[in-house]
């Protein structure tokens, strides 16, 4: 068995295994795919001490750094099942070709994803003017026009936020009003830079075959059809945690979020989680390896303390 066993490959899962292997105890790191939402990103320009690099090649050093500690990697295979330990202290998760692996403490680090509209447009402008992270991807549209999908505290967050950075910044909403918290919707209203549609439906991103032009919207009040020119959406609609498979074996928030306190704890003695499927505010690389860093501490301190004589 493994002494640790950590589920994800993205920064937080990276970092939990270095951190774990340097203890000299040994560690696996199960990844349906090394690198995580980082594959998907383009430019990163918030990683301090980096000014600039790219998705696919941070994920490159990622895995080369935790192969260098000889932790035990597995890729292109999906947990499934988690099982708590039992009276043999072993923790269990099977996947989903039916293996099961066995370890005495557990990292569950298996990321989120960014809900997508759906609407035609949406993924062949991905990275080409539609993007999910106004703070990975604000300041690229300095001095433009875009729109933010999504009138929730995500939404007007990155609403608030932009406005400081781009020309002009519209909200769509879908519903009738929006559901942010009172106080971020008074800062979005005293600014003058923004507007709000409500009853607005997304229909389809448009563009030029390079690169997004603008959305189209119907108005649902009036049914009326609407296009808007911009140079960006901000899709905010929600970010989903990949916890599906972890109902009912460990805590989750009512957004199914990995429930953890500050050292990486959830509630299950054994298991500890890191990284954007846990309940940690924000959802970034470098808060992410802290975190993984902190559950791999975490880990093995429980390790020493189950195995004192
Ligand atoms: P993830 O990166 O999501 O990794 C999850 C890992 O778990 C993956 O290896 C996945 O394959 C694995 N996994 C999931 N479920 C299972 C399972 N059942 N079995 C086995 N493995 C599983 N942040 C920044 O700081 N700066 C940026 O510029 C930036 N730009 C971004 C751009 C885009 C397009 C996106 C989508 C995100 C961006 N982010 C950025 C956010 C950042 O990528 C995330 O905060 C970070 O990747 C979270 O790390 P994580 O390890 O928690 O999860």
């Amino acid at each position: 068995p493994y002494d640790v066993l950590i589920v994800g490959g993205g920064p937080a899962g990276a970092a939990a295994a270095i951190y774990a292997a340097r203890k000299g105890i040994r560690t696996g790191l199960l990844a349906e795919r090394f690198g995580g939402q980082v594959q998907d990103t383009m430019a990163i320009e918030n990683f301090p001490s980096v000014e600039y690099t790219e998705g696919p090649k941070l994920a490159a050093s990622l895995e080369a750094h935790v192969r260098s500690y000889g932790v035990e990697v597995i890729t292109s295979q999906r947990a499934k099942t988690l099982h708590a330990a039992g009276s043999d202290g072993l923790a269990s998760i099977t996947l989903e070709s039916g293996a099961t692996l066995r370890s005495k403490t557990v990292i569950l680090a298996p990321g989120a994803r960014w809900r997508q509209t759906g609407v035609p447009g949406e993924a062949d402008y991905r990275t080409k003017g539609v993007t999910y992270c106004p703070h990975c991807d604000g300041p690229l549209f300095k001095g433009k026009q875009v729109a933010v999908i999504g009138g929730g505290n995500s939404g007007i967050e990155a609403a608030i936020d932009l406005a400081g950075v781009v020309e002009h910044v519209t909200v769509l909403e879908f519903d009738s009003k929006l559901r942010a918290d009172d106080v971020l919707q008074r800062k979005l209203h005293s600014l003058p830079n923004t507007a709000v549609h409500l009853n607005a439906q997304t229909t389809e991103m448009l563009g030029d075959g390079s690169k997004l032009t603008g959305l189209r919207f119907t108005d649902r009040s009036s049914g009326e059809a609407r296009d808007l020119a911009v140079g960006g959406v901000f899709v905010q609609i929600g970010l989903l945690p990949n916890t599906e498979w972890l109902q009912g074996a460990v805590a989750l928030s009512p957004r199914g979020e990995i429930i953890i306190d500050d050292r990486g704890h959830t509630n299950v003695a054994g298991v500890f989680a890191a990284g954007d499927a846990t309940t940690e505010a924000y959802k970034q690389i470098v808060v992410a390896m802290g975190a993984g860093s902190t559950a791999a501490l975490s880990a093995f301190d429980h390790l020493i303390r189950v195995s004192a004589p």
